[in-house]
C-alpha cells in the first residue's frame, strides 16, 4: 500500500526545508489541534487566542511575509502549512489565512511604517489577531457596491456601515475595514474597543463551526488620520489580498481533501460488508482511484501556482483557476469519501462530514465558484460576463 501522494511522488517537487516545515505544522496540529477540533466544532467554539499564540509560536501566522518578526518563508511553505492546518479543519486555516494573508498583508502591503511596526510583530507572534472586513448584507460578490462610507471631519475620519461574515471578527484587536470616501474605496485599521465599533457573533452555522464568523457594526466611528492604510486606493487594494489568501486556499483545500481520503482508506480497509473487506470491492477501489487522481492533480497545480508565485509571475486568473478546481473537487473528493463511510460518515467521529460542510464555505467565501469561473471565462475570451 502506498500514501495517496505516493502516486504522484509529490515529495520529490519539494525542498528539505518544505517537507521540514510540512512536519512541523503536521506536528503541531496532531498535538494542538486534532484531538480537539471535533469538539470545538460541536460546540461552535474556537478558543482562538490560545490558538493564534500556539501558531504564532511556530511561525505560520504571516509566514510569507518579510520583516516585521514575519518568516518570510516562500509560496509552497506557506501553502504547505495551510494543507496541513485545512487536513485538521478549514476553520483553523481560515484563522491563519485571515490573520496573515488578509489583515497582516494587508498591513505589510499598503501601511504605514508606524502601522506596521505597531501591529505586524504582535500578530506575527499571534499575540494579537487581525479581521478584514470587505462583505456587506448586500454586497458579497459584488464589493463595489459597498454602503460603508468614510467621511473626512476636520483631521479625523467618521465611518458609518454594517460588514458581515467576518471571519475572527469579535476576537480581533484589529478590523481592517474597506469604506467609500470622496476618493475611492480605502482601508482603515479600527482597533477593537473603539467608541461606535460593535461585534456581533453569526450563530447558527452548519458550515465552520469551528471558526469565528462575525458582523461589525460602524456607528460614527471616528478615527484619526493616521488609521488610513497609505498605500491602497481603489478596490484593487482589498483584491490584491484576497489574491494571496486564495492562493492559500488552493492547497488548503486539497488538505482537507487528503484527510477526508486518508480516513475513508483506512475505514474501507476494516469494515467488512458481504464478508469481505469494503476496499476489496472493485466500486470501491474506482472511487478510490478516481479520489487520488483529483487528489494528486490538484496538489500538482497547487505545487506548480506556488513555483509561480515564488518566481513572481503567478496571475490573478491561475490563482482563479487554483480556487476553482480544487475547492470543487476537495468537495467531491469528501462527498464521495462520505459514501464509504455509510452511516458512520455523518457523526463527528470521523472528520469527513466535517470537511464537507466546511468545504461548502470554502466554496463561496475568497470569491465564490461561480465568480472564478467568470474570471477564468474573461480570461478566454476578453468578455467580462460579471453584469
Ligand atoms: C464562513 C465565512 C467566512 C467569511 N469570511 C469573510 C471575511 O473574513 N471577510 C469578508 O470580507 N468576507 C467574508 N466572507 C464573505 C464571503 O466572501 C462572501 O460570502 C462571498 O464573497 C459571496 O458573497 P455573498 O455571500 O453575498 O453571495 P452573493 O454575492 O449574494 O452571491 C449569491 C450567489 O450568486 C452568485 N453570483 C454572484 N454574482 C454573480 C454573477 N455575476 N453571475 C452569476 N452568479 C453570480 C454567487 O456565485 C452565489 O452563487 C465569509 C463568508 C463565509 C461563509
Amino acid at each position: 500500500m502506498i500514501a495517496p501522494t505516493a502516486l504522484f511522488a509529490l515529495d520529490t517537487l519539494l525542498t528539505e526545508e518544505e517537507r521540514e516545515i510540512r512536519s512541523t505544522v503536521r506536528r503541531v496540529c496532531d498535538r494542538e489541534i486534532r484531538p480537539h477540533v471535533a469538539g470545538w466544532f460541536e460546540a461552535g467554539e474556537l478558543p482562538a487566542r490560545e490558538l493564534a499564540r500556539t501558531l504564532g509560536s511556530v511561525g505560520v501566522l504571516g509566514m510569507h511575509l518579510d520583516g516585521y518578526g514575519c518568516a518570510g518563508l516562500g509560496a509552497v511553505s506557506y501553502g504547505l502549512a495551510c494543507l496541513e492546518l485545512e487536513a485538521a479543519d478549514s476553520g483553523l486555516r481560515s484563522l491563519v489565512s485571515v490573520q496573515g494573508s488578509l489583515a497582516m498583508y494587508a498591513i505589510w502591503k499598503y501601511g504605514s511604517e508606524e502601522q506596521k511596526q505597531e501591529w505586524l510583530p504582535a500578530m506575527a507572534a499571534g499575540e494579537r489577531i487581525g479581521c478584514f472586513g470587505l462583505t456587506e448584507p448586500d454586497f458579497g460578490s459584488d464589493p463595489g457596491g459597498m454602503r460603508t462610507t468614510a467621511k473626512r471631519e476636520g483631521g479625523d475620519w467618521v465611518l458609518n456601515g454594517t460588514k458581515l461574515w467576518i471571519t475572527n471578527g469579535s476576537v480581533s484587536d484589529v478590523a481592517v475595514v474597506w469604506a467609500r470616501t470622496d476618493e475611492g474605496v480605502r482601508g482603515f485599521l479600527v482597533p477593537a474597543g473603539t467608541p461606535g465599533f460593535t461585534v456581533n457573533d453569526v450563530k447558527h452555522k452548519i458550515s465552520l463551526r469551528a471558526s469565528v464568523t462575525s458582523e461589525l457594526v460602524l456607528d460614527g466611528v471616528r478615527l484619526p488620520a493616521e488609521a488610513i492604510l497609505p498605500g491602497a486606493r481603489g478596490l484593487s487594494g482589498p483584491l490584491g489580498c484576497l489574491n494571496e489568501a486564495r492562493f492559500g486556499i488552493v492547497f488548503g483545500a486539497m488538505g482537507a481533501a487528503l484527510d477526508c481520503l486518508e480516513t475513508a482508506i483506512a475505514y474501507a480497509a476494516d469494515r467488512e460488508v458481504f464478508a469481505k473487506p469494503l476496499s476489496s470491492y472493485q466500486l470501491t477501489q474506482e472511487k478510490l482511484a478516481d479520489m487520488a487522481l483529483e487528489l494528486g492533480k490538484g496538489l500538482l497545480l497547487a505545487v506548480h501556482l506556488g513555483r509561480l508565485k515564488e518566481a513572481g509571475t503567478l496571475t490573478p486568473e491561475q490563482v482563479s483557476a487554483g480556487k476553482l478546481n480544487n475547492v470543487r473537487e476537495a468537495l467531491e473528493i469528501a462527498r464521495k469519501c462520505r459514501t464509504l463511510l455509510g452511516a458512520s460518515g455523518i457523526t463527528l467521529e470521523y472528520p469527513v462530514i466535517r470537511h464537507s460542510v466546511n468545504l461548502e464555505s470554502v466554496l463561496t467565501y475568497e470569491g465564490t465558484s461561480e465568480i472564478h469561473s467568470l474570471v477564468i471565462g474573461k480570461a478566454l475570451t476578453g468578455i467580462a460576463a460579471f453584469k
